[in-house]
């Protein structure tokens, strides 16, 4: 018996990285599970691993951007199971330029998915969550959702709007009393395939960017995944993953706004 067994979670963006190892994990540890992912090839292996773990699934391809889709998902889930306990809000993208560069496509369509796409799932899901009288929301931010750094201006927005609207929503659900904890996560550099998958504004070298991201990121999808458990099962309002993570948020609280000369001199240096 663990924390997790019978519980109903569902994972957004599950078809690969974090989202996929939370999917395995939650399994291994007797969740039921509603998995979703816009790619429905890395969904639908997914759903064989969890699968595989001996736990029950329902997976569907849905792109959590889509407000109408994610509501009419949340009713669909809640009427398989008969309730859902946890929603993890994994979901994103990541996207390369300077506020210069980009279009106003380029910065709504990482705020659909990264921002909107976790107001979207936390509303839609958040009456189910209530009604299971024990609910928890995780909604996943990053380090950029710590400190700003140049290129991610868009991404950063993101990350840094869904750490406030997740820290809201959890002082609310206590203020209230209701019955839905709420977690926010900052992983730090995860070997996912988020800087593979990622786009960027013309010019800059996707390979390049690809190949810097992977010397920096450090820890494994399979570890974040426990390290998000962990939070979750004590209850923790914020989680970082990550040496690099734990490193650079301290460095920002000590330093307030002068981190950002820092960043700035290692962006001039690094070409980054
Ligand atoms: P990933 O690219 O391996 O997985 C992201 C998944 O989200 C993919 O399967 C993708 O198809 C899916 N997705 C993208 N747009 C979607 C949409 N509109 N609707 C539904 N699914 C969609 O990346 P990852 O690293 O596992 O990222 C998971 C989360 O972790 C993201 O929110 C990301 O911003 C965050 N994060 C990652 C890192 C890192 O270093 N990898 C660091 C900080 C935060």
């Amino acid at each position: 018996m663990t924390h997790f067994t019978d519980k109903v979670a569902v994972v957004t963006g599950a078809g690969s990285g974090i989202g996929r190892a939370l999917s395995v994990e939650l399994a291994r540890r007797g969740a039921r599970l509603a998995i979703c992912d816009v790619d429905t090839h890395g969904l639908a292996e997914t759903e064989a691993l969890v699968r595989q773990a001996g736990a029950e699934v329902k997976a569907d391809p849905l792109d959590v951007s889509q407000r109408e889709l994610v509501l009419a998902y949340a009713d669909d889930v809640a009427a398989h199971f008969g309730r859902v306990n946890l929603v993890f809000n994994n979901a994103g993208i990541a996207f390369t330029g300077d506020v210069e560069e980009m279009s106003f496509k380029d910065i709504d369509r990482v705020m659909d998915v990264d921002f909107w796409g976790v107001v979207n799932g936390t509303k839609a899901f958040l009456p189910h969550l209530v009604e299971s009288g024990d609910g928890h929301v995780i909604n996943i931010s990053s380090i950029f959702g710590l400190f700003a750094v140049p290129t991610q201006s868009a991404y950063n927005a993101a990350k840094f709007a869904v750490r406030g609207f997740t820290e809201a929503l959890r002082q609310e659900m206590v203020r209230d009393q209701r019955p839905v904890k709420v977690t926010c996560v900052h992983p730090g550099g995860i070997k996912t395939n988020i800087a593979l998958n990622a786009q960027q504004v013309e010019g800059r070298d996707h390979d390049k960017l690809a190949s810097s991201f992977d010397k920096l990121a450090r820890t494994s999808p399979e570890k974040a995944a426990k390290v998000i458990l962990k939070g979750v099962e004590n209850d923790r309002a914020r989680v970082l993953i990550g040496a690099d993570a734990w490193v650079l948020d301290a460095f920002v609280r000590l330093t307030g706004s002068g981190y950002q000369r820092a960043v700035t001199a290692f962006s001039k240096r690094s070409g980054l």
